[in-house]
């Protein structure tokens, strides 16, 4: 039988001695990071190679044994290995062409990425976790565990230790229940429009929060740099931008589970033709500067869900057995989805979208949903894989159809 990886996260009831551990085992793989991604970066701009896995874990070795770095040694191994290995995971995913929107490894801040992962040496008992150097530690079981624990990263949000367990799972792989095909296309005035006419506003919640992080932002601006108040602010909009994080995530993980479901195989438009397409596009337009700030930064939110929307719906469909399938086509927005006319004209306004040789008229979010179904079952679309971002090349290039970055 073939074996899916699920994750569980659950909240940690930790006491000051393991916040204390877990932060300084966090603090050297994050200084690791940070201190490896500098070596790399420095020889990136003299010309030189990067250090992949093996050369830096030889670095280890020495920054162990000296004296400005010996901290070092109390962090349990594996999990500055793992850290390594991340990093290098993340230049080979900027360094690969097939992912265009893979940028280089950034520095990690203190407080804010905190993570670490322990890919051995656990237990997980009932309802506690014993990690190694750690000890056991206890955690709110909000659901029952199924599968074979592969690895536990830990990580700091707001304030609060989660520990996120990574299961193997055997699954019989069945036909997905249903036939239906349904086309979406990311939109610009709501978060998603559907072949099927539907259209999915954003949270509504978004706004609200925005509103309030905006004002968190300001408040924090008028504050000293470092001093105590100035530190009580920023914790104030980390705390924020986690709830933030969770309403988002609770919208897409429903909205994605529904279509996995009901649908057996969704289109959708290929990342690198909407990357493509977005500048011709526009974005939303907003008088005043305050709004166009806070327009923006609703897209980026919405822009940012509609990547991690993409991979649920990947992995969700393949435990169904439906598939996700891309569309390379770059006319989506423009064509007529009745009867084919292509002209930019069509496009009246952002919004709308009025045929000129028959005078069709409908959302213009739907109507490229049409369209990107309609692409996609006439064969020219292929499956995303929810991994790599890699894509097969398609079957045939007919023509409207941009041939992949080779
Ligand atoms: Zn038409």
């Amino acid at each position: 039988m073939p074996k899916i990886r699920k994750a569980y996260k659950f909240r940690l009831k930790t006491n000051p001695e393991t916040e204390a551990n877990l932060s300084r085992f966090s603090g050297s793989a994050r200084f690791l990071w940070n201190k490896s991604l500098s070596m790399n970066l420095e020889r990136l701009e003299k010309c030189q190679g990067i250090l992949w896995y093996n050369e830096l874990a030889f670095w280890i070795k020495l920054w162990k044994q000296s004296d400005e770095y010996g901290f070092l040694r109390e962090c349990p191994s594996q999990v500055l290995q793992q850290k390594l290995m991340d990093l290098e995971r993340a230049f080979r995913d900027c360094f690969d062409r097939k992912q265009p929107l893979k940028r280089l490894p950034v520095f990690k801040k203190k407080g804010m990425d905190d993570s670490i992962r322990f890919p051995q040496g656990f237990t997980v008992d009932n309802r506690r976790i014993f990690l190694p150097r750690i000890g056991w530690v206890g955690f709110y079981k909000s659901r029952e565990i199924e599968g074979t624990v592969k690895n536990i990263t830990i990580t700091r949000k707001a304030g609060k230790w989660y520990a996120s367990l990574q299961v193997e799972q055997e699954v019989e792989i069945t036909k997905h229940p249903s036939v239906s095909e349904i086309g979406i296309d990311a939109g610009i005035k709501c978060f998603a429009a559907f072949s099927d006419g539907t259209m999915v506003e954003g949270v509504n919640s978004f706004r609200k929060h925005e509103d309030a992080l905006a004002r968190e932002q300001r408040k924090l601006s008028r504050k000293q740099r470092g001093s105590e108040n100035w530190k009580r602010q920023k914790r104030r909009i980390s705390r924020l931008h986690h709830t933030i994080s969770i309403v988002r995530s609770d919208f897409l993980h429903k909205l994605s589970t529904e279509i996995s479901k009901n649908h057996a195989a969704v289109y959708v438009e290929g990342l690198n033709i909407r990357g493509m397409s977005a500048s011709a596009r526009g974005t939303t337009e907003a008088p005043g500067s305050n709004i166009k700030a806070k327009a923006g930064l609703n897209k980026s939110i919405l822009d940012q869900g509609w990547y991690e929307f993409r991979r649920q719906l990947s992995y969700k469909l393949d435990w169904q057995g439906g598939s996700l399938l891309e569309v390379d086509f770059r006319y989506t927005s423009q064509q007529c989805s009745k009867c084919g006319y292509t002209s930019k004209e069509n496009r009246r306004s952002q919004a709308e979208f009025v045929c000129l040789a028959c005078g069709y008229e409908h959302h213009a979010d739907v109507n490229a949903a049409r369209n990107i179904l309609t692409v996609g079952q006439t064969g020219m679309a292929c499956r995303a894989n929810r991994n790599s971002g890699r894509q097969q090349e398609p079957a045939k290039n007919r023509e409207g159809v941009l041939p992949l970055a080779s």
